[in-house]
């Protein structure tokens, strides 16, 4: 038996049906019923589909807009999250400099000596290595002050700093440990080839000259050296730098003067 579509069966039992040679067959009227029911079942049917397929092509077309608005809103919220990245990278860059630089002249502070220190000191004693410190303070600057007023100190003080940054090897570090105070780290350095650095940074400070609007003024420093001894600490290495600074002063100032072996045999 060949397959027959629905709807041919449809057309051909309805033109059978509707032969007079069929007329008065008792099974002609429930055959037109029976086709009748069929032709609105099928048109039923075919309306449900048209309704689904709108439905469908609906519902395809909102997801598509709102899966384009919430990909809008996404890449919205990962800018807004890069930009505050950003500033945050920005402001910790700022906040390490401020925590770790003088603002009057731009060295490292005291924070910045005091790790920098420590880990050249731990490297030093690591490998067995000399390293010398050096305390330097200005010589009589309170004068400078009271004489030509803070703005003149001020800049008296970034113009030293400079000479200092120059003065230095690059291996060398140098931070301003507070006021008219500076400190040196040499690596490498024993207290001969310290010596001779603070010798050449001392000399720069005596060349050099500041404007105070009345004229030019120049300074000299005084300079304390030690050089580590095996394990010590660098609160005891700066100690003893603090000490030789101490006797440079008190020994006329504008000179360099050595540590003592410990701090305790200088009776400090
Ligand atoms: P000495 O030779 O014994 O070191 O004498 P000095 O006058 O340098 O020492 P003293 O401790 O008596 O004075 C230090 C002066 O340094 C006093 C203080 O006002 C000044 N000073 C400290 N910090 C600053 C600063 O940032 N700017 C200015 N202009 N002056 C400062
Ligand atoms: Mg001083
Ligand atoms: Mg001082």
């Amino acid at each position: 038996m060949s397959k027959v579509h629905g709807d041919e069966l449809l057309v051909k039992l309805e033109a059978l049906a509707d032969l007079a040679e069929h007329d008065g067959n008792p099974l002609q009227e429930p055959l037109r019923q029976a086709l009748q029911l069929c032709r609105e079942q099928q048109h039923r049917i075919e309306r449900m589909l048209r309704i689904a397929d709108g439905f469908n092509a609906a519902a395809l077309g909102h997801s598509t807009s709102a899966l384009r608005r919430q990909r809008s809103r996404l890449e919205k919220v990962a800018r807004i999250a890069d930009r505050y990245q950003e500033l945050m990278h920005e402001q910790n860059l700022h906040l390490s400099q401020a925590s770790s630089v003088d603002p009057l002249t731009g060295l490292a502070n005291r924070r910045q000596i005091d790790a920098v220190l420590g880990d050249e000191l731990a490297r030093a004693h690591r490998r067995g290595q000399a390293l010398c410190v050096a305390m330097l303070d200005v010589d009589h600057f309170k004068q400078i002050n009271d004489s030509f007023g803070h703005a003149v100190g001020d800049r008296a003080l970034t113009s030293l700093a400079q000479v200092l940054k120059a003065s230095l090897r690059e291996q060398d570090f140098c931070g301003r440990w507070g006021g008219e105070e500076f400190v040196l780290v040499l690596p490498g350095s024993t207290t001969a080839g310290a010596r001779t650095t603070l010798e050449r940074v001392l000399s720069a400070i005596r060349q050099l000259e500041v404007d105070t609007g009345q004229g030019l003024v120049r300074m000299t420093a005084s300079a304390g050296l030690a050089q580590r001894l095996p394990a010590e600490a660098a609160q005891d290495l700066v100690r003893r730098a603090d000490i030789a600074l101490l006797m440079a002063k008190r020994n006329g100032r504008d000179r360099i003067e050595l540590a003592p072996e410990a701090a305790a045999a200088s009776g400090a």
